[in-house]
């Protein structure tokens, strides 16, 4: 973090603010984490701080400290509405740009508050004031970790914010096995450690709680995942027939396209899931290299996100989905072989 944005920073937070703290849309393990590890931050410096999601977060997160204050604007639109209004000061993590938020987009942009971007993915939007944006950071969980240091502010991080940092950086990282982990990264994380974060703890609550009808669920995407090896790619489909089959709830497909990738020889791999009430179908796409997904989600299916972890949509039926998604890969056969 620079001496510009750290100043800007400090400056904003030397008065009382009404802060409003909002993730992406979808949140995940970094969404969910950095907004209660900064929300931590700031309630333990004396701010007044709330967490507002656009819609619900998976259960496996569900246990994070004070995860139970976040305000899901889903349920409690008018709450969300007011707080966004009198809010003197709005911090977005975890996104780019104001599409990433569903509902919420419109209400940010007629808000009147000071916004602060804190994020790692590519093109960032220019909405805020203050913009801390770096596709280098492994998480938005690990810039937080900066800001507080560069607001010198480690005497204020509690076991329940480290664990909240700990569990983004863990969860974007794929557990610290992704390029983007660096020796910083591990810095941070052993720092986190040494505050009291129980890292055990936050391994076992993500990734071993899951349900048999999750496995069941799992059992089935891999049997319906299709390896087109001239292309170094697997991908998989999920109906929404399949996902009702095996009670899908929320979450219950994270981390499903990264089977794709364990195949040797495979550095494409992409999962493609119906969603019948948004008539769309959601897709992941992962990398391994310097294939960029973000390139293709962005070229092709309304998306984006990193080089090597991507997500974009389609509102073609499933089966024109996909054949799609082949058609377009005799485009980059030398790129992905090579
Ligand atoms: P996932 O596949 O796990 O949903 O997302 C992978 C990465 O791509 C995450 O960093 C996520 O924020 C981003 N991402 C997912 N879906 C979209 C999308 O529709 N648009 C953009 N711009 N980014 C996305
Ligand atoms: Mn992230």
């Amino acid at each position: 973090m620079n001496l510009e944005i750290t100043k800007a920073l400090k400056a904003l937070l030397s008065e009382p603010q009404k802060i409003v703290i909002i993730p992406h849309k979808n949140p995940d393990g970094d969404a969910i984490g950095s907004t209660l590890g900064l929300w931590h931050y700031l309630r333990g410096i004396g701010q007044e701080a709330q967490i507002i999601v656009p819609n619900d977060f998976p259960k496996f997160l569900k246990w994070m400290p004070s995860s139970d204050q976040i305000i899901n604007f889903e349920w409690d639109t008018t709450k969300a509405k007011a707080l966004i209004k009198q809010a003197t000061v709005i911090f977005t993590l975890d996104f780019n740009h104001l599409g990433r938020i569903g509902q919420l987009q419109p209400l940010l942009e007629e808000a009147q508050a000071k916004f602060v971007m804190i994020d790692h993915h590519q093109a960032p939007a220019d909405y805020a004031e203050i913009t801390y944006s770096d596709v280098s950071m492994s998480s938005t969980c690990e810039m937080v970790y900066n800001v507080i240091e560069g607001l010198e502010g480690t005497d204020h991080i509690t076991p329940d914010l480290a664990i909240s940092l700990y569990t983004g950086i863990m969860t974007d990282t794929g557990s610290f096995k992704y390029a983007s982990t660096t020796s910083r990264t591990h810095k941070v994380v052993a720092q986190l450690i040494e505050k009291g974060a129980k890292n055990t703890k936050a391994h076992n609550k993500v990734y071993d709680t899951n349900t048999p009808s999750r496995l069941h669920l799992l059992g089935c995407a891999l049997k319906n995942m299709v390896i087109m090896e001239d292309f170094a790619t697997a991908y998989i489909t999920l109906s929404q027939e399949e996902l009702d089959t095996y009670q899908y709830k929320k979450g219950d497909t994270e981390g499903f396209v990264n089977y794709g990738l364990t195949l040797d020889g495979i550095v494409f791999a992409v999962i493609f899931i119906e969603n019948k009430e948004e008539g769309i179908i959601k897709i992941s796409f992962r990398s391994e290299g310097d294939f960029s997904v973000n390139e293709f989600a962005r070229a092709h299916f309304n998306g984006g996100g990193h080089t090597n972890a991507a997500g974009g949509r389609s509102e073609l039926p499933m089966a024109e989905t996909v054949a799609l998604f082949k058609s377009l890969l005799a485009n980059y056969k030398d790129h992905l072989k090579a």
